[in-house]
């Protein structure tokens, strides 16, 4: 088990949502005299709106109070557990306990020979630990802060009496990982949180990462490890300023949530199911294929639920015009139809190449009430077709709204579209338990941008699943024709975030191949390069006549018709199925249904019997 990580001496509404979204389990708030020391009330309001039924353990640290002062303390901060920190007797415990029903109470030991001993004496009174392990003679400059070799002793405690025992005392990031190898219950972290005397949200999430296993981000800068970021001219750092605070205000509110619940539900047919595809699995050999059915959906992929999320953003924004950009037409038509349904104008840009591509897809955008604006330029595909939009947005910010369609663009949009995709693996989790009573050894999604892979897999990181992630690698990797960007591509700048990019040798970046249109964007999303880099995610890349051969397994085997680019997906599980045991289960993300590529689909395969 992961150590339960407290962050202590929180002094801010800010330190307060950073400890948070860092992922802390426990925040510690000074209620003794120190420069750290805070005022009931404000914890009260700092914390006011943070989750009430998953939240961090709030607790209030004295130093030998008067039992009515720690009363109505931990009644006006709402305190889930009391700290008794000074020379406070486990009588002193007991009351407190008697007198605060619901609330726990802890108490700080100094670590010392005979310190177990002392323990024992509150051993039916208090409910938990802190061993403040630092003392004067280990810092005096060993650059050791404490006796490490005792924490197994402590943790064997814990074990023993089934109760938390955290250790303190001069932890740091740097010092951190060490101290894992002496499996502590849980860490109390304050100074070496702190930058000057401010608390420094990059070390806590370094903290969190090195010793919590906790995948926390982006960080402050909307930045994924290297990648990411926001590189867009000036007129546009206000809008995307704007829209973020607009994000975390707006989709807090219990209206917006319910708003949105109701319409993913009762519009677009939320939750999807989770289907065995009993016949591929027996055509295939190996593990058990279940299949998450976003093709079920209202205009049939998963882009719906992002669509469908940020036009009610919008609207709440006061925002009564909404772009896109479209390459496959897919994002294009589930913005069309949101922005009706909305009562909201919208102009979708695609690029010429493609709305010959996907003629059907921009009759269905006009019949929806949308303009589509042809994009001239360039290689007239997605790429020209989003420097449009972006161009578009920065002559008229105040009015419009660009709701981008994948985990792309400068942030906050990757953390968006990620946030509002993540539907998939949450449901999945869900399902997949109900269903097989397991996870999956192995979840796979296709990656253009990368938005129903982030959506099927952010839940699922660090739960032990195998996560693997397709691109197309069109006519085959050793030919300039693909849409590869993470196996091939390079760093660089595209739409305003760094991120891996399909570039020649002078750094142009230059067209993607695909057979699916949704797939040959030259980009992908910066949290997937992150990923990439870090290992966290494999990626993994299929030619068109592999994914060619997968659609047609899955339309004659199970009757279903998978959209060119969910094919990928699946030609990955017919090559990785077999090296899975039969108690094994593959979910794959069937992010769309094949009817719009139908035209398509006969082009290559022919009217003829196989
Ligand atoms: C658009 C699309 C994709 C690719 O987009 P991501 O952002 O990578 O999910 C995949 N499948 C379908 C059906 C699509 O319409």
């Amino acid at each position: 088990m992961r150590p339960q990580i407290k962050f202590c001496g929180m002094r801010s509404k800010k330190d307060v949502v950073n400890a948070c979204s860092a992922g802390a389990d426990y925040l510690g708030f000074i209620f003794a005299p120190s420069k750290r020391r805070v005022r009931p009330e404000d914890v009260c309001e700092w914390t006011a709106e943070l989750p009430q039924n998953n939240r961090a353990l709030l607790t209030g640290v004295f130093v030998d109070e008067e039992e009515t002062t720690i009363i109505q303390t931990a009644k006006t901060a709402g305190l889930d557990i009391i700290q008794c920190h000074g020379n406070e007797t486990s009588a002193d415990v007991h009351a407190l306990k008697t007198a605060l029903p619901g609330v726990q109470v802890f108490k700080t030991i100094h670590h010392e020979s005979g310190a177990l001993l002392r323990m024992k004496e509150f051993e039916n009174a208090a409910d938990g630990f802190l061993v403040d392990t630092k003392t004067e003679h280990s810092m005096g400059g060993t650059g050791t802060a404490f006796d490490w070799d005792a924490v197994p002793e402590y943790s064997e405690e814990a074990k023993r009496q089934g109760v938390p025992i955290f250790i303190a005392g001069g932890i740091t990031a740097a010092n951190a990982d060490e101290l894992l190898n002496y499996h502590p219950w849980g860490l109390d972290i304050s100074s070496g949180i702190e930058t000057g005397d401010e608390k420094d949200y990059r070390k806590m999430v370094t903290i969190m990462k090195k010793t919590a296993n906790v995948y926390a981000f982006p960080d402050e800068l909307g930045r994924y490890g290297d990648f990411g970021g926001k590189y867009v001219p000036e007129t546009l750092m206000y809008a995307l300023t704007q829209l973020e605070e607009a994000y975390h205000t707006i989709t807090a509110e219990e209206s917006f949530k319910a708003e949105l619940q109701q319409e993913l539900k009762r519009y677009a047919g939320r939750p999807t199911e989770i289907t065995y595809a009993g016949s591929l699995t027996e055509a295939y050999g190996g593990a058990q294929i279940y299949l998450k059915r976003e093709d079920l959906l209202h205009t049939g992929a998963h882009k719906i639920n992002n669509a469908l999320a940020q036009g009610l953003l919008a609207k709440k924004m006061g925002k009564t015009e909404i772009i896109a950009e479209t390459g496959a037409g897919q994002h294009g038509v589930a913005t069309a139809t949101m922005a009706a349904r909305f009562g909201l104008s919208c102009k979708v840009f695609m690029g010429a190449e493609d709305m010959k591509r996907q003629e059907l897809n921009v009759f269905r955008m006009r019949l929806l009430g949308a303009e589509v604006l042809e994009v001239q330029s360039g290689g007239k595909t997605l790429k020209d077709a989003t420097n449009e939009a972006i161009r578009h947005w920065v002559a008229n910010v105040d009015t419009t709204f660009y709701l981008i369609g994948s985990v792309v663009g400068p942030h906050p949009y990757p953390m968006i579209v990620r946030n509002f995709q993540r539907v998939i693996g949450d449901e999945s989790i869900r399902q997949m338990e109900e269903i097989c009573g397991k996870q999956p050894a192995e979840a796979v999604a296709c990656v253009g941008g990368g938005s129903n892979a982030m959506g099927m897999f952010y839940p699922y990181i660090n739960s032990g699943v195998r996560l693997t992630g397709i691109e197309a690698a069109g006519k085959g990797m050793d030919t300039p024709d693909h849409a590869a960007t993470l196996s091939k591509g390079r760093k660089g700048v595209l739409h305003g975030a760094l991120s891996y990019l399909i570039q020649d040798d002078h750094g142009n970046v230059f067209e993607p191949y695909s057979i699916s249109a949704g797939l040959d964007y030259p980009g992908i999303g910066p949290e997937h390069a992150h990923l990439h880099d870090s290992g966290i995610v494999n990626y993994e890349a299929v030619t068109d006549d592999e994914a060619m051969d997968a659609l047609e397994d899955l339309c004659r085997l199970e009757g279903i018709l998978p959209a060119i680019e969910t094919a990928h997906a699946l030609a990955y599980v017919k090559r990785a199925a077999k090296s899975y045991s039969e108690d094994d289960a593959l979910l794959v993300c069937l992010s769309g249904r094949g009817d719009k590529d139908v035209h398509t689909i006969q082009q290559v395969l022919g009217g003829a019997d196989k």
